[in-house]
């Protein structure tokens, strides 16, 4: 299968993000990753951007326009943490990871709408997390970001869903990479044991249910908010 619209994804260089790029490939389509460092995987074009940054956002986009064509599906997700109990959480520490993980879409999907309503058609998926709606100690400004992204992608599709664009929202649980890989052993045993699948996922399982997203099959599919968590968050 080939497909004429042109991906980009957000710190595609590791974990989730490559994972999702290396899917497109695999799928046909022309995919651009974004990355601080390093290199996207192979078959696509790495894209030098730091997404709390509009103008580097913005020469990337034109970077990938120019050698690939107009972006139609973007995956916004570029993501930190920096985990502490509110009471020792600095200013800073809350807003550079709101400014990455929910400004960071902001600036990447406001860039990207532009030729999406000039293709009349586009794909926006948001990588949130299940401790968006399901809420974690140390993690207030981590959570915030990522429920944030549920109003953002509803919001989106109140304003663009007449216009064949889709924007939706996917939250992962635990999934097997460095974000995760820095846990300690015995709190990544007590995680294990509330997630009913009883394991953690590979970022392949996340990556299979984006390109879906992307696909005509959720064409009519607009302000979800999908879990990939083992059943961690159910109800929420
Ligand atoms: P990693 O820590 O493995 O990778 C994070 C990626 O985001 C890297 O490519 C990194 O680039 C990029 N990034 C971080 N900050 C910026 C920035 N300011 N500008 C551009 N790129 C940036 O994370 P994961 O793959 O685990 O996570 C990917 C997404 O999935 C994140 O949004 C995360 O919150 C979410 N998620 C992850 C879960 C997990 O269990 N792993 C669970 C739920 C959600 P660089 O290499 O240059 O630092």
């Amino acid at each position: 299968m080939s497909t004429d619209h042109v991906v980009l994804v957000t710190g595609g260089n590791r974990g989730i993000g490559r994972a999702i790029a290396e899917r497109f490939v695999a799928e046909g389509y022309p995919v651009a990753v974004t990355a601080r460092s390093g290199e996207g995987p192979a078959g696509t074009l790495t894209v030098r951007a730091d997404v709390t940054d509009a103008a580097a956002v913005d020469a990337a986009f034109t970077e990938v326009e120019e050698k690939l064509g107009p972006v139609t599906i973007v995956v916004a997700n570029a993501g930190v943490t920096k985990d502490t109990l509110l009471l020792r959480m600095s200013e800073d520490d809350f807003d550079s990871v709101v400014a990455t993980n929910l400004g960071g879409a902001f600036r990447v999907v406001k860039r990207a709408a532009k030729g999406m309503l000039r293709a009349k058609w586009g794909r926006v998926i948001l990588i949130s997390s299940v401790v968006g709606l399901y809420g974690s100690p140390g993690q207030i400004n981590y959570a915030s970001s990522k429920s944030g992204l549920v109003g953002f992608a509803r919001s989106l599709t109140r304003e663009l869903g007449g216009r064949a664009i889709t924007a939706n929202v996917v939250a992962p649980g635990f999934i097997e990479t460095d974000m995760t890989a820095e846990l300690p052993e015995e709190t990544q045993a007590q995680y294990k044991a509330t997630i009913p699948a009883g394991r953690f996922a590979t970022p392949d399982e996340v990556a299979g249910v984006v390109t879906w997203l992307a696909s005509d099959d959720a064409a009519y599919i607009s302000g979800a908010v999908i879990p990939v968590d083992g059943g961690l968050g159910m109800g929420h």
